[in-house]
């Protein structure tokens, strides 16, 4: 059913590598990963119309990282990235649209 397995996942200098089952290889900066966070708490920053959003800064973005990547049952990951954000969970077919 679930076609989009990675058979490799490694962290480059500011990108997330995956390669696929099927052959494709895809890659996908950090920063679109965490813009794209599918967890409820972005989820929520990202439809809120507040004008006062402080949004973050060059340097957050240039010293994001991945500290951690946990396999979340045959279908997900879930990202810890060095700010201390760990709440997002990225579906296998979310990131392989992602990084087409
Ligand atoms: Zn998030």
């Amino acid at each position: 059913m679930n076609e989009n397995q990675p058979v490799e996942i490694r962290r480059l200098t500011n990108s997330l590598f995956i390669q696929w089952k099927d052959g494709v290889e895809s890659e996908c900066t950090y920063r679109t990963l965490r813009e794209k966070c599918p967890c409820a708490r972005c989820d929520a920053v990202r439809n809120e119309e507040n004008p006062l959003q402080i949004l973050p800064t060059d340097e957050f973005w240039e010293k994001l990282q991945i500290v951690n990547i946990q396999k979340v049952g045959r279908y997900a990951i879930r990202i810890q990235w060095s700010d201390g954000h760990k709440t997002g969970i990225y579906t296998y077919d979310f990131l392989r649209e992602l990084t087409v």
